[in-house]
């Protein structure tokens, strides 16, 4: 098996969900006392986020391309950035560590392709939502023309995240605000939901909508688990 190396902790409550399902699929497909390799790095979020809102993503870029060249030097022969934000910075990340970094939106875009969904509503942070790299990759590669929500959603979505969410924090309300964009969105011709957040899988799941849920968290899994597997 594969060496893989996870950039977590962004935040860790999507990352232990991440590490579950990698040993689950590995399980799953050798069975016994199989488990995945991974090597796990995983900063204290609260910085993170910091340099996130202070716009200085030259630091993060640096910080993550540092982190994931330790993660090579110690057996890690490609890494799964364990959060879609911190996809902006793919590039840099993969160049600076050396090793290949299994896109989080490829995955998603095959996915979505395989199920015939061209217009998916995008519930992601802010960062994902309003900077191009996300959608411009699923529409360039994949010809996925994703929808996101107006202002005032996106500002909702994006404070539920943080404030909750990468906290622990489940809330009902929460679930309800969620499911009231995803109705809105849908009578607006949406026809799938991308849960384009890696914590998102906590509050809404596919018993929240009869639109097609993609999970990017289980589906960046198994592409991992597959990447494992060789
Ligand atoms: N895990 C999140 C994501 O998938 C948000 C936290 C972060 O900013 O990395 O975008």
């Amino acid at each position: 098996m594969h060496v893989l190396g996870l950039l977590g902790g962004m935040s860790w409550e999507s990352t232990a969900i991440y590490y579950r399902l990698m040993n689950e699929g590995v399980r799953a497909r050798k069975g016994g006392l199989h488990s995945a390799p991974l090597l796990l790095w995983s900063p204290n979020f609260a910085l993170i986020a910091d340099r996130q809102r202070e716009d200085d993503w030259s630091a993060l870029a640096e910080q993550l391309g540092r982190a994931g060249q330790h993660l090579k030097r110690s057996g890690a022969e490609a890494l799964l950035i364990c959060s879609n934000t911190m996809h902006c910075l793919h590039e840099t990340i993969e160049q600076a560590a050396g090793i290949p970094a299994l896109h989080i939106a490829d995955g998603t875009g095959e996915v979505l392709q395989r199920a015939g969904c061209k217009h998916p509503m995008l519930l992601a942070t802010r960062f994902t939502m309003e900077r191009e790299f996300y959608t411009k990759r699923l529409r360039d590669l994949f010809g996925i023309t994703a929808r996101i929500p107006d202002e005032d959603a996106r500002i909702g979505i994006h404070r539920i995240i943080y404030e909750e969410l990468c906290q622990g924090i489940i809330r009902d309300e929460s679930r309800a605000y969620y499911r009231d964009v995803i109705k809105q969105m849908k009578a607006e011709g949406a026809d799938s939901v991308i849960l384009g957040c890696t914590e998102i899988t906590m509050l809404i799941t596919q018993d929240d909508t009869d639109l097609p849920v993609f999970d990017t968290t289980a589906i960046h899994a198994e592409a991992g688990v597959s990447w494992i597997l060789g």
